[in-house]
């Protein structure tokens, strides 16, 4: 089959027409041609080799039934007995309206009669049949999954809401299993390893159901729901999923984690039990080897806590309960540190809760997309008020503000950063973008192309939290970016720990590679301070110096960074 038909069947059908007199052909030809791709035949056996050749791609066959070599009846006959063939449905062309029950019992979907007038009707007929045929390969390809066999998530749901019609008084448990990091099996050992992978999983979990009642599905790639009778211990479940996962892979211990909402409360929709074991399951997502987590009453406080803040958002934002704080960030290069930028950290203040910490709302904004307009806003009021200091002091220094993941997939975000730099009479230097190092790791595809229209336009790109993702040393020289924070973890035990200061050495020594500077961020103590500064780090900020303050605060350190750059002329 040659690739323009294939691309073009992204947009039309192929519609196969059978008939051995041309005239006709044409005809049907001209009345389908501009809804369908159109492929001839013009016997019962031309039709069979274009059938068997293009199985995927004809979605109906026209089929005239007299015709010489192989008439109509034989090849209904011949695509009847094929499993696959049976399913394309034909449309019988006759002028003998007595053959029409004859090709129906043969299988035929539908018949025209000839003479051929009315080309709507036709048409409309051809539309319907194909139609009627995709509707039933859809239900009937989407109840299990075709990898593992186990339901797809719709039909899990509805199997898991009989299950409780059925099982009323029954004691019965939510589970999430989830495949640490799947996407490396498939980079590292390939798509067909992955495949035997998961359906070791699912064979595991298909053994467990033949002993207790329950269902299961493969809700997404790596992530499988399990609802089935509730047991004291989980060891067996997990040993069953071990020891199927044992057979084709390493160390499986390492590499399953699960969630458990137990003996589920069943006033929860069916959806919030299983969110409550994903929340489980994802509670220990970064602890290594196997492990699992039982849904609790602090997740379920934490999960009240959460929806409240969610719930009390718009409010926030219109009353004023968010502000910009200024983080100051000091270069060490020199004999005394100077205030060479800040970072602008949101700050909310809540008028139950009081100051509610970023880590408790930022992943969770992130999660549902409010944080675009909670950065927008944080972006919109940093422009703003470095346009009032550039005022003020005649000159700016810059401040980073931190870009969301989320954020790199809108498709204005360059042109909305362009706005706020001009509204505001700054130069896009002026205004730091923080990335952290996990979106790149993410999505490193997408983010370069955003990163790199952004540097285009003048705009300066710090990597964030470095060393807490995965990034690789030829990921890394690829990435434009204009400089590395360290992320605060490393610092934390430098002191203590030379392991850890051998890791910031190698960082700056990357980053001497890359020719961009490093920004130590946490930095607490005198002690780190000098640590950095003598292994050469360029740029530092953290308790040491200053905590996140208030602009008018920061506007201090302004001055008197000013101050100094005049008296030096
Ligand atoms: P980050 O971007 O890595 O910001 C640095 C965090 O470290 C800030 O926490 C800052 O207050 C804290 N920090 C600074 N110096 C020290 C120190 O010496 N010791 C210790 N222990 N901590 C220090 P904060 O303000 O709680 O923010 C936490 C995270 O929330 C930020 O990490 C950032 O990822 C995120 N975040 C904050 N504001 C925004 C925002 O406006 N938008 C987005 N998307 N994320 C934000
Ligand atoms: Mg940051
Ligand atoms: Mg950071």
């Amino acid at each position: 089959m040659n690739d323009s038909i294939r691309r073009q069947k992204l947009f039309h059908r192929t519609v196969l027409v059978v008939d051995d007199e041309a005239v006709n052909r044409q005809m049907l030809g001209a009345i389908l041609g501009t809804a369908y791709e159109v492929l001839y035949a013009a016997n019962g056996r031309e039709a069979l080799e274009q059938v068997r050749i293009q199985k995927d791609l004809i979605s109906l066959i026209l089929l005239d039934l007299l015709m010489p070599e192989m008439d109509g009846y034989q090849v209904l006959e011949e695509l009847r007995a094929d499993p696959i063939l049976r399913r394309i449905p034909v449309i019988v062309l006759t002028a003998d309206r007595s053959a029409e029950v004859k090709s129906l019992q043969l299988g035929a979907a539908d018949f025209l009669s000839k003479p051929y007038d009315m080309p709507e009707v036709i048409q409309a007929r051809v539309r319907h049949s194909i139609e009627l045929s995709e509707d039933t390969r859809i239900i009937q390809a989407t109840e299990n999954d075709s990898l593992t066999g186990l339901y797809t998530r719709e039909f899990f749901f509805e199997y898991a809401h009989k299950f409780d019609r059925f099982h009323q008084e029954k004691a019965i448990d939510a589970i999430v299993l989830n495949f640490n990091r799947f996407h490396m099996v498939n980079e590292l050992h390939g798509r067909e390893f992955g495949d035997r992978v998961l359906c070791a999983i699912a064979d595991g979990i298909r053994g467990i159901l033949e002993e207790t009642d329950g269902v299961a599905c493969r809700y997404d790639a790596d992530t499988f729901f399990i609802y089935v009778s509730h047991r004291s211990d989980y060891d067996h479940l997990i040993n069953s999923v071990l020891r199927r996962l044992g057979e084709v892979m390493n160390t499986p211990e390492m590499r399953i984690r699960m969630g458990v909402y137990q003996d589920v409360y069943r006033a929860a929709r069916l959806e919030e039990r299983f969110d409550r074991a994903l929340q489980a399951c994802n509670s220990i997502r970064n602890q290594f080897g196997f492990s699992y987590a039982i849904y609790d009453m602090n997740m379920h406080e934490r999960e009240v806590y959460s929806a409240r803040l969610m719930e009390d958002f718009p409010t926030a934002l219109e009353t004023a309960q968010f502000q910009v704080r200024y983080q100051p960030k000091f270069n060490i290069r020199g004999e005394t540190p100077r205030l060479c930028s800040a970072e602008a950290l949101i700050s909310w203040q809540h008028p139950e809760y009081g100051r509610v910490r970023p880590d408790a709302f930022i992943p969770l904004f992130e999660e549902n997309g409010l944080i675009r307009r909670l950065d927008h806003f944080v972006w919109r009021e940093t422009a703003r008020q470095l346009g009032e200091w550039k005022k003020q002091y005649g000159a700016v220094i810059p401040v980073s503000v931190n870009v969301s993941r989320v954020d790199i997939y809108d498709p204005d975000i360059v042109s909305f950063l362009l706005s706020l730099v001009e509204e505001n009479h700054i130069e896009t230097e002026d205004l730091l973008l923080e990335i952290t190092e996990s979106a790149y790791t993410d999505n490193s595809r997408q983010i370069v192309q955003v990163v790199s229209q952004l540097r285009d336009k003048g705009f300066k790109v710090e990597m964030d939290d470095f060393g807490s993702g995965y990034s690789s040393l030829n990921m890394l020289t690829t990435l434009p970016i204009d400089a590395l924070k360290l992320d605060m973890a490393f610092i934390r035990d430098i002191a203590r720990d030379n392991k850890e200061m051998r890791m910031v050495e190698l960082v700056l020594e990357i980053a001497a590679f890359l020719e961009v500077p490093v920004i130590a961020e946490g930095v607490e103590t005198k002690e780190q301070y000098e640590l950095l500064h003598q292994a050469g780090c360029d740029i530092i900020q953290g308790y040491y110096f200053s905590r996140p303050i208030d602009a008018e605060e920061y506007a201090r350190f302004i001055m008197k960074e000013m101050a100094l750059r005049t008296k030096e002329g």
